[in-house]
């Protein structure tokens, strides 16, 4: 990792992504930077910082599970409406 790389990630510590609030970088498999997160439910994660960047890695698994069940909700009550 480059000393600029460093730095850039250095300053990055802090970010929050998301409900994941970046602790620390570390060097993954095949020279990908690994951000190890704390989720705002307070689960540790570690994430790839390209996903998190993009926005794949929004929680530690906490939020797809809420938005899932609210889903399943909304599916519902639509389905119902339409039916009727
Ligand atoms: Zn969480």
């Amino acid at each position: 990792m480059s000393q600029a790389c460093k730095i850039y990630l250095e300053n990055l510590v802090g970010t929050k992504f998301g409900r994941l609030t970046v602790v620390a970088f570390e060097q993954g498999a095949n020279s990908q930077i690994i951000a190890a997160c704390n989720c705002e439910c307070g689960t540790p994660r570690k994430v790839n910082l390209a996903h998190l960047k993009k926005g794949h890695t929004k929680s530690c698994g906490c939020l797809a599970r809420e938005v899932r069940a609210l889903n399943k909700i909304t599916n519902c009550y639509f389905f119902k409406k339409a039916k009727n």
